[in-house]
């Protein structure tokens, strides 16, 4: 299903299936400045290919390699739209990764990028800023004339408990702050779509994920074990985590703090 939402100059291309309403996901890609901002997942490419067909764009850019924002990548470069992203996100998308069973249910199979990228130019209206943390090689589009970020994955929620297996918690909330610190006065989350009080809401994630750090490096340094600080500071596994088999967890977020705590000499 590709649902359009107006938003005055940006046009949102909302895109599920019923296997990913199942699962209680969808995720929007944009169109704005004639340019397609992210390519959806890869069940629904032929969709948002067909949109391309009845609605060319001059080209498209991505965020970050995941399945959920790369997967229509190959439908657009078979059509001759070039597609332009950070050299990481390219890197991401040519690497042999198994993802788990639930992402493949949710999204459909990750198609592994073969071909050559057709190189594609934006508007230098529409910038690429490096927001790593959700992922490596995660990015938001920032349009400064018109005050107006495409922040893909960077907030999807103020207390999202759950984490990636390769998620970085720290570097998000330097991300959060920056992102904030441009007074946007605009932000399309892919997964949530136009966010009300932009800056409020990434102060506020930003706030909770460093509180959250310091509680759980309060418990790791009186000895707890990860599965009880999880039960303590961020509730009992959600059932993703356990039919992800961990690896889309609130395990990941205890772990990932512990791993990357300053060691004190
Ligand atoms: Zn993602």
């Amino acid at each position: 299903m590709l649902q359009v939402i107006e938003h005055g100059d940006v046009r949102e291309l909302r895109l599920s299936t019923w296997k990913s309403r199942l699962a209680g996901y969808g995720v929007s890609a944009f169109v704005a400045r004639h340019t397609l901002i992210d390519a959806g997942f890869p069940d629904a490419a032929p969709e948002l290919a067909a949109y391309v067909d009845a609605h060319p764009v001059d080209g498209a850019v991505l965020t970050h390699g995941h399945e959920d924002h790369s997967g229509g990548v190959a439908a657009l470069l078979a059509r001759g739209v070039g597609v332009h992203c950070a050299a990481e996100t390219e890197a991401e998308m040519r690497r042999v990764e198994r993802v788990g069973m639930y992402r493949r249910l949710t999204w459909g199979s990750r198609v592994r990028l073969t071909l050559p990228l057709h190189v594609f130019s934006p508007s230098p209206a529409l910038q690429l800023k490096p927001t790593p943390g959700h992922s490596a090689d995660h990015h938001i589009v920032w349009d400064a004339e018109r005050g107006t970020v495409f922040g893909g994955d960077l907030f999807i929620g103020v207390k999202l408990r759950l984490a990636h297996h390769d998620e970085q918690m720290r570097p998000q909330v330097v991300a959060l702050r920056e992102v904030a610190s441009w007074q946007p006065e605009r932000f399309f989350d892919a997964h949530r779509g136009l966010l009300p009080d932009p800056v409020g809401q990434l102060r506020a994630k930003a706030d909770w994920i460093e509180e959250t750090i310091g509680r759980i490096e309060t418990l790791v340094g009186r000895g707890w074990p990860d599965a009880r600080i999880r039960d303590e500071v961020l509730g009992a596994e959600d059932p993703t985590g356990t039919w992800s088999f961990g690896a889309y967890s609130k395990a990941n977020f205890v772990r990932n703090v512990r791993e990357t705590m300053p060691q004190a000499s």
